[in-house]
């Protein structure tokens, strides 16, 4: 078994041969910066999102396919949020000693699948042995027309609260790992959790609303429903109702059932997007449905209506990966 940090040179050969080109890159890997171009009339998007063993994955649990889409996922995800266009990644990637080099070739083929499926040129980063298990930092980087990035902080009362796809099916396989902690991840086919294990992100749809003008604010749901409205309703001095009956609950596993409302509300790491719009909307949106779930009120409470006419106070339950005594029940 070769072992790893393999010498950088040859990591960035490798990775060099891998990327996608892009003519927004004019100098990346090889030189001490990289040399982007932001198209005409656009502003740049930056965005940085760690990704650390034990954290966000768990080598038993997640292929290494797994853990490197999804670490570019989450960056991809912060610019579908914006209404952006991805154009350049950077990676920076400490991995143990004892690392078996099978692993690290593994991630990059999932990260590069990904890539190549939105165009995204990677333009350089940084390798470095790592004390303590796998740390991986990702900065995206995206443009946007000038002035036409949406924002959290600019939903308005009376604003229609949607979202994108389904809710609760990355927290339900987190939920059913930890349920077994023993059982292989295999025995959870990634299949049926495409969400957690094959995630794509919401760029198109993003892209889609910006074009037309028709979101208010917007933000892609890492930490969990009930967490990412808090963030959009303190960004924007507003308060929201939401509809318990009208959130998609995700169908997830074999024979397919779906999630609980707990696990829709608080889960983390669906990467849909949540946005409000002044406007009624379509029921789809580039290909992917999309659900109003509520309204934006005045004042700066949140409030879940349930079906049998009774309004309770929404709390935002934060999502902490992986944490036995934090996770949504
Ligand atoms: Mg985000």
């Amino acid at each position: 078994v070769e072992a790893v940090p393999l010498p950088e040179q040859l990591l960035i050969a490798r990775v060099r041969r891998a990327v996608p080109q892009s003519a927004a890159v004019r100098a990346g890997i090889g030189d001490d910066c990289a040399v982007l171009e932001v198209p005409r009339g656009q502003q740049l998007l930056v965005t940085t999102d760690f990704t650390l063993e034990n954290v966000h994955f768990r080598r038993d649990w997640h292929a290494p396919e797994v853990v490197g889409r999804r670490c570019l996922m989450r960056g991809l995800s912060d610019i579908a949020a914006m209404g952006g266009r991805p154009l350049a990644a950077f990676l920076s990637l400490a991995l143990p000693a004892d690392l078996a080099q099978p692993w690290v070739d593994r991630f990059y083929r999932g990260l590069l699948e990904l890539a190549r499926e939105f165009r995204v040129a990677f333009a350089g980063g940084d390798t470095s042995q790592s004390p303590c298990g796998i740390q991986a930092d990702i900065v995206v980087t995206g443009a946007v027309p000038r002035g036409q990035a949406i924002l959290r902080s600019s939903a308005r009362p009376g604003d229609r609260i949607y979202v994108t796809g389904e809710l609760g099916g990355s927290a339900e396989a987190v939920h059913q790992l930890l349920k077994s902690p023993r059982k292989p991840a295999q025995k959870l086919r990634p299949a049926d959790y495409p969400r957690h294990f094959h995630p794509t992100p919401r760029l198109a749809q993003g892209e889609w609303l910006r074009r037309r003008g028709l979101a208010s604010a917007m933000i892609d749901m890492s930490d969990g429903l009930s967490t990412d409205l808090d963030h959009i309703c303190q960004e924007s001095g507003v308060g929201a109702v939401i509809e318990a009956a009208a959130i998609p609950l995700a169908r997830v596993g074999r024979p397919a059932y779906s999630v609980s409302l707990e696990r829709a509300l608080h889960g983390g790491e669906d990467y849909e997007l949540l946005f409000t719009s002044a406007k009624k909307l379509p029921s789809r949106m580039a290909g992917i449905d999309v659900t109003q779930i509520g309204q934006i009120t005045r004042g700066k409470a949140m409030t879940l209506a349930l079906d049998n006419g009774r309004r309770q106070k929404l709390i935002p339950h934060g999502w902490e990966h992986f944490r036995k005594d934090r996770e949504p029940r």
